[in-house]
């Protein structure tokens, strides 16, 4: 079954939403199969989202997954991984269809709440940066 890597950043878990975006992919029918709480240093998640390191926003992208504790979490189920991208919605919150994660509780293009693995590739480097077999559950 497929598998996707979620994560609550760091403006959900300071607007106190984690389980509202847990009870979401929940009630989405959706398996949670590993969670946890961790702070990234700045150069650990520079590593993370070391595909953005040219674009331009990736120093702001590295400050702010840095600058407060993040809940990951791996969620499975049938497309997991493009379902939980529609059900995130567009990067920019101001642009995000009505009932999505970011147009809930995103706040601008940078803090948006939510990040989902964009294809099977992603997750597989992306599941591992933060869990280890035996937490996968
Ligand atoms: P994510 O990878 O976090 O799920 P995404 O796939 O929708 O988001 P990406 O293009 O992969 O978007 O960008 C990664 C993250 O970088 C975005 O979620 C956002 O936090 C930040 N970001 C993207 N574009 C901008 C921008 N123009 N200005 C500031 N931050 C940005
Ligand atoms: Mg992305």
């Amino acid at each position: 079954m497929e598998r996707t890597l979620v994560i609550a950043k760091p403006d959900a878990v300071r607007k106190n939403v984690v389980g509202k975006i847990i009870s979401r992919l929940e009630d989405e029918g959706f398996k949670l199969v590993a969670l946890k709480k961790v702070k990234l240093t700045n150069e650990q998640a520079g590593q993370f989202y070391i595909v953005h390191k040219d674009r331009p926003f990736y120093g702001e992208l590295c400050d702010f997954m840095s600058s407060g504790p993040i809940v990951p979490m791996v969620w499975e189920g049938e497309n997991v991984i493009a379902r939980v991208r529609e059900i995130m919605g567009a990067t920019d919150p101001s642009k995000a269809a009505e009932g999505t994660l970011r147009k809930l509780y995103g706040t601008n293009v940078g803090e948006n709440a939510v990040h989902g693995s964009d294809s099977p590739e992603s997750a597989a480097y992306e599941i591992p940066f933060f869990f280890s077999g035996i937490e996968l559950v």
